[in-house]
């Protein structure tokens, strides 16, 4: 997904737990790892402002509250 009119906020950060996909029994360091956070900076439209989303340290785009338009 190509992103244009966002600004990534990198003075800012957002923490966040990455959620656990692996269900099921086992061993307490694993479940561990899987709780691990993860550090998002926000994304904010350049437009209007609005909180977009977040981009992780891998330069990845996690956007919400986005709406498709052909404007
Ligand atoms: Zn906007």
């Amino acid at each position: 997904m190509f992103c244009t009119n966002v600004r990534v906020d990198r003075s800012k950060t957002v923490s966040s737990t990455i959620p656990s996909h692996r269900k099921g029994k086992r061993r307490r360091d694993d479940q561990e790892q899987a709780g691990q956070v993860e550090v998002f900076y926000p994304v904010n439209c350049v437009v209007c402002s609005a909180h977009l989303g977040v981009q992780d340290a891998e330069e990845v785009f996690h956007l919400y509250h986005v709406v498709a338009s052909n404007a």
